[in-house]
């Protein structure tokens, strides 16, 4: 029997094996010298009559100790590679878990034995494998049984519910910051899971190491069903432990970032995506794909030849993406709203700092320093956010005018005060900090701007005389990427926070997001104002979601708020008050902020009213990497779908010399998603064939972004 099978990066192969083999099998095959892991995709049973002796060698190894992947997720997986405009073989074996691919047949039916061995001697369900724990090299201690009631739902989280389970569309639970979305997710996963014995469900979120809480939930309440997660922060046995548990159905809740997407889950039947706006659910590299988006393939896919809805998708936000904004609004979505707080908290305040009438060179305007300080004393916390980390984006000369550039990168090397060293954030050099200016010899090299490091030590010096309670000194916790590069830092950091051991936190975005914070009543963001006037169209939605998921942290606990006697706050210092976004934000009216939003990208007729890919092209020289796309669009002038296209002509990136890499791009847009979908497909071999070209010489490679995030 002959057996196409995808085992490298290209097409499909023909193996032959001695019995016909279903589709989706697992299998192990050579490849020029080596042996590698393979899935069959097709197996149309032929004879070998048709084959030249030698033309397709034999598969190895055969794991029949798992089913096969099944066609629901073979159609998720061919659809994501036509999609995104990679190849089938790409997309499906980097769906995989990597260890699977070094592993031999028997020592899968090994491990299987390990993990059937391990579920049988844990707690009564038998469905809690200790492998399930997904705290890499820290297990987290077994959460025995179901201890933790569920609370009664809010008559808002109810109606939520109620409505969810009586529609097929997918759902948009627009639920304000605090108004107990989590727990809608909790009991449309646990009502789903009581009422068929067989079903799973797929929760994503953003950043697991954000959310520690979330999957504490998960895994309290649900020990019985068996809890996995799957992301990046597991090691690779891990990974594959709790891989094989989904795909055996044995793990019937699967918590995971934007690459749970892809996980086998035989007997799906909803996925939750919480916070559904966010950034990290595309993918920036390889298949460059919405983990968001192909969660809605995902369910019709499964529906398909059975009932509409049986396969439900679940989307959360206090801040959806205006895609899904949009899909609500004219009906493609269930809209669910839920506007109030759990316990009726009231939502921040918002105090605009003009900054042009503030002291020169002030850090934060002293009324806020003062409010600030008036918290820690009553037992209060604040949150302080600078989207920015390191000391300062820049050392300057101010005698010659040197800047502290990368030499590998058109950007900035930052300076960071802890080690004394500029580091560049794109390409990762790292160099001491010179003595004195490298042109000139001056010792008088200075930081210019801030980070997060030097807001930290800024705060703490004007704090030094302001007291707590007990008479103690202000308490700083600094939290971005640097601060928290240690395994498990993050989650000590943040429990610290939550245990009131600290009054002020300052950090990147990262604090604004999902945190369940119970004593922070004041949140103030620093420098807001780059999002305002950013070239890119997405900056104002992103940024009024950074500004609202942030105030969304402040006075989420009602009755400490009402027993404190505290106004809640969001601060923001900015230079542009009079500016629409803030008035928008000062009523928490996202809907407003949405509708203003879509009615301009309506007129530019710019997504989602139109849609978009990038072609992102890198090279030796800038001339190379403009060329190729240059002269791929010429080639592609008779392409099919090219008459509802637009090409712009290739532009350097925002950064445009990374790692010594020259990088271009080129944005195509069109009012039709099919024309797009077709011109790209057939363009490819434009962009190979430009590539030999004499123009293009010293092009690396490029990529296609299809529904780009950043422009
Ligand atoms: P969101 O995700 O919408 O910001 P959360 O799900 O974090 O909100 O809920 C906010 C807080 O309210 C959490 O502390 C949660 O435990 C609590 N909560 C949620 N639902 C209920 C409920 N029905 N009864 C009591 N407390 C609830
Ligand atoms: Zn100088
Ligand atoms: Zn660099």
């Amino acid at each position: 029997m002959t057996t196409p099978a995808y085992s490298g990066l290209g097409p499909a192969l023909t193996y032959v094996h001695e019995r016909p083999l279903e589709p989706g099998t697992l299998v192990r095959v050579p490849l020029g010298q080596r042996e590698v892991l393979g899935l069959v995709w097709e197996a149309p049973g032929l004879s070998l009559e048709g084959l030249e002796p030698g033309q397709a060698r034999a598969v190895l190894q055969v794991f029949d100790a798992i089913p096969p992947l099944d066609a629901a997720w073979r159609g998720l997986a061919s659809f994501a590679a036509r999609y995104y405009q990679r190849s089938l073989g790409e997309v499906a074996l980097a769906a995989l878990p990597p260890q699977l691919r070094d592993l031999q047949a028997e020592q899968l039916a090994r491990k299987l034995k390990r993990l059937a061995k391990a579920a049988g001697s844990s707690t009564k369900g038998g469905h809690q494998p200790d492998a399930a724990n997904s705290n890499a090299g820290a297990p987290a201690a077994e959460s025995a049984a179901d201890n933790s009631a569920p609370p009664e739902l809010s008559p808002e989280q109810a109606v939520a519910l109620q409505r969810f389970q009586a529609d097929d569309r997918p759902a948009l639970l627009f639920g304000t910051t605090g108004s107990g979305k989590t727990e809608v997710y909790l009991r449309a996963v646990q009502e789903l899971l009581e009422q068929d014995p067989q079903a799973q469900a797929l929760v994503m979120v953003p950043e697991i190491n954000l959310t520690p809480q979330l999957e504490a939930r998960f895994r309290e309440r649900f020990a019985r069903w068996g809890v996995v997660a799957l992301h990046s922060g597991l090691t690779p046995a891990q990974r594959l432990d709790h891989w094989l548990l989904a795909h055996q159905g044995r793990a019937r809740i699967l918590l995971g970032t934007r690459m749970a997407i892809f996980a086998s889950l035989p007997q799906l039947r909803l996925i939750v995506v919480d916070e559904e706006h966010d950034p990290s659910y595309k993918s920036q590299e390889g298949a460059r794909y919405s983990a968001r988006d192909l969660a809605i393939y995902r369910a019709k896919r499964e529906s398909e030849g059975r009932s509409p809805g049986h396969c439900r998708v679940l989307l959360g936000s206090a801040t959806p993406s205006l895609e899904s904004w949009r899909a609500a609004e004219i009906g493609r979505y269930l809209k669910l709203e839920m506007p109030q707080r759990i316990g009726g908290g009231a939502l921040p305040r918002l105090r605009l700092v003009n900054m042009n009438h503030q002291p020169k060179q002030c850090v934060l305007a002293p009324a806020l320093l003062e409010s600030i300080a008036e918290r820690a004393a009553r037992g209060e916390q604040s949150m302080i956010l600078l989207n920015r980390r390191g000391y300062a984006p820049v050392l300057a000369c101010h005698a010659c005018g040197w800047k502290s550039d990368c030499p590998h990168c058109s950007a900035h090397a930052v300076f960071h005060k802890i080690d004394r060293t500029l580091r560049c954030h794109h390409c990762g050099h790292s160099a001491r900090v010179p003595y004195a200016c490298p042109d000139c010899g001056n010792l008088d090299i200075a930081p210019v701007g801030r980070g997060t490091e030097q807001l930290e030590e800024q705060i703490a010096g004007l704090l030094a005389d302001a007291r707590r309670a007990d008479g103690g000194p202000i308490r700083v916790l600094r939290l971005d990427a640097d601060s928290t590069r240690a395994k498990g830092s993050l989650e000590q950091q943040l429990a610290g926070m939550h245990e009131g051991e600290f009054d002020v936190l300052v950090g990147t975005q990262m604090i604004a997001k999902g945190h369940d914070f119970r004593r922070i009543t004041l949140v103030a963001s620093v420098n807001a104002d780059g999002g305002l006037f950013a070239s890119d169209y997405r900056a104002p939605e992103r940024l009024f979601a950074l500004l609202l998921q942030a105030a969304g942290r402040a006075g989420r606990d009602a009755s400490f708020v009402a027993s404190q006697g505290t106004a809640v706050e969001l601060w923001v210092q900015t230079w542009y008050p009079e500016h629409p976004l803030f008035a928008a934000l000062a009523q928490h009216d996202y809907p407003a902020f949405a509708a203003q939003q879509l009615q301009e990208r309506e007129e530019a007729l710019m997504p989602p009213y139109s849609f978009q890919a990038l072609v992102r092209a890198e090279a030796r020289t800038q001339e190379a990497a403009q060329a190729l796309l240059n002269l791929a669009a010429q080639a592609g002038e008779a392409l099919p779908g090219r008459e509802h296209l637009t090409l712009y002509p290739a532009v350097p990136m925002a950064i445009q010399r990374v790692a010594n890499i020259e990088r271009a791009q080129m944005l195509i847009e069109s009012d039709s998603r099919p024309a797009l979908q077709a011109f790209l497909a057939a363009w490819q071999e434009q962009l190979q064939l430009a590539r030999s070209r004499p123009e293009a010489k010293g092009v690396l490679r490029w990529a296609i972004d299809v529904d780009p995030q950043a422009i």
